[in-house]
């Protein structure tokens, strides 16, 4: 969206008008009122139509961050994201449809490992997703290394993709919610991303706008986390599903760690390797910790009877028997994938050079930087560090070790894959991402709270 040039603007007194109430509703911000639905609907609709310039939606954006919102304002500003947007209601499909979200981190493969755990289990699974953000990767992108994959479904191929299959991932449609695209692109260039209302009213619209029956979050807390601060995250977290709440969206919530990567592959190809090998029984700690508590939360929101042990029960046994992994490449196929490299993981996009780090001293592992892990993968092209960048899908970091592990001198810690970028680079980052030594170490749970 290009916003109207500022000398059309002056001469344009609809425009003129919008730009004295945006202005207008900063400054009340700024001195701590709350703004009324009408101001906060104004306010996005108005730059959604290109009435005002992104400099004072900047502004407008910046003071919300540092005053927070106030409960109605929230939703307020939900309601106005998915305004004018197009709506999907999956609650008619036949049977209870059930959706989550995470916050992203590094290593995060959870999205390709429970949607196909749960639909295989019975339950109807509508995931959208995006593009990675900053040194967390995406969804979309690591989908995207599958040869002949479409991730841009009509929002029409929706229900007869989940009626066909089970289970549906496709990415996030900008029609659902211009308020919320046309936001969000903005608050990714002005520092504006880590507000706990932009972020809960950004990712509930997306929610609400694609309604299913019920929604399970996966909110990240520790270094790699969009919020850090564990209280921060936990306000986040209530924040969330109050919001959805209030829109009729009942959900459940974990609070996940993200103090170091989740998963040992980190890279679009090799985490797409990585979510195969657990679906087809490969249980990596921590990371599948996580995914069978994301998926019995997902399958006791649409059956609230069902106890932990069955819902346990049910997602080891279409791991065992294969029945998760088979409905992770019957979706792929269903929507174009190549089945011979689904076949064979090993024709999935694959870097040529290696470099191993190594351990430089013996001692057990104490801390593993996500977010340094994250920017070396960065500077090998398996994310993006210009906004259009194209990327190398066998690019990334393969872990040999977690928090709390034993090493000793020369032991590989970690495995660079590239094929250009700045390797040097990405090498420092990770020998400085691992912190080896004789302290304590409290090795971190892969859920710290469930909700
Ligand atoms: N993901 C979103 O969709 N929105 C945010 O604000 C942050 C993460």
């Amino acid at each position: 969206m290009s916003p109207t040039p500022a000398t059309d603007r002056a001469a344009d007194p609809t425009a003129a008008r919008s730009s004295a109430r945006v202005l207008e509703a900063i400054n009340r911000k700024r001195r701590g009122a709350s703004l009324t639905d009408e101001e906060i609907e104004g306010v996005v609709t108005d730059y959604v139509a290109g009435r005002i310039p992104s400099y004072q939606m900047s502004a407008w954006l910046a003071t919300v961050a540092c005053r927070t919102m106030a409960t109605s304002e929230l939703t307020a500003l939900t309601r106005a994201y998915i305004r004018d947007g197009r709506r999907l209601d999956l609650t008619g499909i036949g049977a209870p449809v059930v959706d989550k979200h995470s916050t992203g981190g590094v290593g995060d493969t959870t999205t390709l490992i429970v949607v196909p755990v749960v639909a295989a289990c019975g339950v109807p699974v509508a995931k959208m997703t995006g593009r990675a953000l900053g040194f967390a990767g995406g969804t979309l992108d690591k989908l995207s290394s599958i040869p002949g994959l479409r991730l841009h479904l009509d929002t029409d191929e929706l229900v007869p993709m989940i009626r066909k299959v089970g289970m549906v991932i496709t990415g996030q449609s900008a029609d659902l919610t211009p308020g919320d695209g046309a936001t969000y692109a903005l608050r990714d260039v002005t520092g504006t991303v880590e507000s706990i209302p932009l972020i809960a009213a950004s990712i509930i619209s997306k929610k609400i706008a694609v309604r299913a029956d019920g929604l399970v979050l996966d909110i990240k807390t520790g270094a790699g986390a969009l919020i850090p601060d564990r209280p921060d995250a936990v306000l986040l977290t209530q924040t969330m599903m109050a919001l959805a709440a209030s829109f009729g969206l009942p959900s459940r919530a974990v609070l996940s760690d993200m103090s170091q990567p989740l998963g040992p592959a980190v890279g679009n190809a090799l985490e797409i390797r990585q979510a195969l090998d657990v679906l087809g029984g490969q249980r990596s700690p921590g990371l599948w910790d996580l995914c069978a508590a994301i998926s019995r939360l997902m399958l006791q929101s649409v059956d609230p009877g069902l106890s932990d042990t069955a819902a346990d029960a049910m997602v080891e046994r279409v791991v065992d028997d294969g029945s998760a992994r088979e409905m992770f490449v019957r979706w792929a196929v269903a929507q174009g994938a190549d089945a011979t490299v689904l076949a064979d993981p090993a024709r999935l996009p694959t870097a040529r050079r290696r470099h191993l780090v190594t351990a430089t001293e013996s001692g057990v592992v104490l801390g593993i930087e996500p977010r340094a892990v994250g920017r070396a993968t960065l500077l090998v092209g398996a994310g993006r560090l210009t906004h259009d960048a194209a990327l190398d899908y066998g690019a990334g970091v393969v872990l040999h070790h977690r928090v709390g592990d034993r090493v000793g001198r020369g032991d590989v810690l970690a495995e660079l894959h590239y094929d250009s970028g700045d390797a040097d680079g990405a090498r420092a980052l990770l020998a400085e991402a691992f912190v080896v030594g004789d302290g304590d170490c409290a090795v971190p749970p892969a859920v710290h709270q469930i909700f």
